[in-house]
């Protein structure tokens, strides 16, 4: 089914240059795939934008005619906004490059980059900035949500170390954004998602990281969980910046350092970058290698790209994904007990809760320094919920929203937008807290209309 007529998708493709794909391509299903199996739209056309010319061409094609139209970066995210029912996908994927001036420590990264693309041009000069920790992921949808990793505690989110964007707004017209040119269109955007137009270019500020750091994980029983955590609670409160640790409660994969008995038994695993010299750093995770007797420990000095490659496996796209999460400020004994109740149930061999640790760097900003204001988020709980079967939906989605609702009362109440689902629309608000009206405010200047509807979404008042 077409809700754009085939006078309009001639149109169109008279105007771009790049490829018009529509159901009856064989390309199509294809193009209209995202990570998450579970999301299924089907657009009436989808364009693979080659340049910017193209970007602003659906643009005003969509507004002249109020078709419906969605953004797709690397089309990671778990909402599945990138691709929409009946309308139009801008689909940005074939617009990737990424170019590094290593002499001023700049990159500019265009939206369909992946952080594999941006940390692999990045640190052929010895640099990088804070990106996740899946290198599938888009660069373009994390940076808009905020963005965290490994080196967040050390330099900050993604959004604080972005330094200008080119953006497409509704109206047609590319507009610079940065602290000095369009600067509350540049507060919007940091956090702000895909809401006030198409970002055709990034610009980034770099770092000397590695090429290698001190990486890896260490796998303990999962009977030993409730003391890892208490410990693990208390240790990343003396830590300093350079050291990041998450934890992961799920079954424990097939890794070659895990003695075969082990694989597909319940562990809690630490996780574990130190950016800075090899020694001192091995000294100083000392105290993890003796907070319970380790299945295996596989940690030691690797190149920054490697690790940043590290969790892909397990992230594969074309499972079924739903994931719920919360932001924490501390770990209260509350929150342990039911993360450790919920992994004690994992209802498939793929779901896990992670915990990533933010602070350091990234909680010095002011909370509305910009539209991302979770800067009381010391910890970011994720449920992923995850599977293959259709038929394991019901179990498998119960499970992540019964740990949600246990965990909740030792939450902050805020949430990091780029974790949110699709049914969650009722959290957007949480998600930005005191800075949602502001956000209202600027979204009335820039797309009055809500051209830029399928997201997380900030309805205008106008
Ligand atoms: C396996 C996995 C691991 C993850 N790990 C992390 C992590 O470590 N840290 C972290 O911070 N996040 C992480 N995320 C969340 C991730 O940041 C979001 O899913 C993000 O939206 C992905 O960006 P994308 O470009 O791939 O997404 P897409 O699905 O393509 O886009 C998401 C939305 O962003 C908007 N958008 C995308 N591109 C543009 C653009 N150029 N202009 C305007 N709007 C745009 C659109 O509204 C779109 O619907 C992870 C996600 C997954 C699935």
């Amino acid at each position: 089914m077409s809700g754009i007529s085939s006078e309009l998708i001639e149109e169109l493709n008279s105007m771009v240059r790049g490829e018009v794909i529509t159901p009856d391509d064989s390309e199509y299903n294809e193009a209209r795939t995202i990570w998450n199996a579970m999301i299924d739209k089907k657009p009436a056309v989808i364009v693979r934008c080659s340049g910017v010319a193209d970007v602003i061409s659906c643009v005003n094609l969509a507004r002249e005619n109020n078709i419906l139209l969605s953004i797709h970066g690397a089309g990671h995210n778990i909402a599945g906004n990138a691709v929409c029912d009946y309308g139009l996908m801008i689909d940005l994927s074939e617009m990737n490059s990424v170019r590094i001036n290593p002499e001023t420590k700049t990159a500019y990264v265009e939206p369909g980059a992946i952080l594999g693309d941006f940390d692999h041009e990045a640190q052929a000069f010895g640099l990088a900035t804070p990106l996740g920790i899946n290198s599938t992921t888009g660069v373009a949808g994390l940076t808009l949500g905020g963005g965290f990793g490994w080196l967040t505690r050390k330099y900050g989110m993604t959004i604080d170390n972005l330094l200008a964007a080119e953006v497409i707004t509704a109206d047609g017209n590319r507009l610079r954004a940065s602290e000095s040119e369009n600067s509350d269109l540049f507060w919007a955007i940091r956090g702000g998602g895909g809401n006030f137009g198409v970002v055709t270019l990034f610009e980034f500020k770099l770092y000397p990281v590695g090429p290698e750091v001190l990486a890896g994980l260490i796998v303990f029983p999962f009977v030993d969980a409730k003391s890892i955590l208490t410990q693990y609670k208390k240790f990343v409160e003396t830590i300093p910046n350079d050291l990041n640790v998450w934890v992961v409660l799920r079954q424990a994969p097939p890794l070659p350092f895990l003695p075969e008995d082990v694989h597909g038994k319940e562990v809690v695993v630490l996780a574990l970058l130190y950016d800075g010299d090899i020694d001192e750093g091995q000294d100083l995770i000392k105290p993890l290698h003796e907070f319970a007797n380790a299945y295996g420990t596989h940690i030691g000095p690797l190149p920054y790209v490697a690790w940043q490659q590290g969790f892909d496996p397990l992230l594969t796209p074309g499972a079924r994904n739903y994931w719920k999460s919360h932001n924490f400020s501390e770990l209260s004994d509350g929150a342990i007990d039911a993360i450790i109740e919920y992994a004690g149930k994992l209802p498939s061999p793929q779901c896990e809760i992670f915990i990533g640790l933010l602070g350091g760097e990234a909680g010095k900003v002011a909370q509305d320094a910009m539209a991302y204001g979770n800067r009381d988020a010391n910890f970011v709980l994720n449920v992923h919920s995850r599977w293959d079967e259709a038929k394991d939906d019901d179990v498998c989605i119960s499970w992540a929203r019964d740990f949600f609702e246990a965990s909740a009362p030792h939450a902050t109440g805020g949430v990091y937008i780029n974790f949110v689902t699709e049914d969650e629309t009722d959290r957007v608000h949480a998600a930005y807290g005191k800075n949602y009206e502001r956000l209202v405010q600027i979204k009335n200047t820039y797309d009055p209309t809500n051209l830029f509807k399928i997201n997380h979404n900030i309805k205008p008042t106008v």
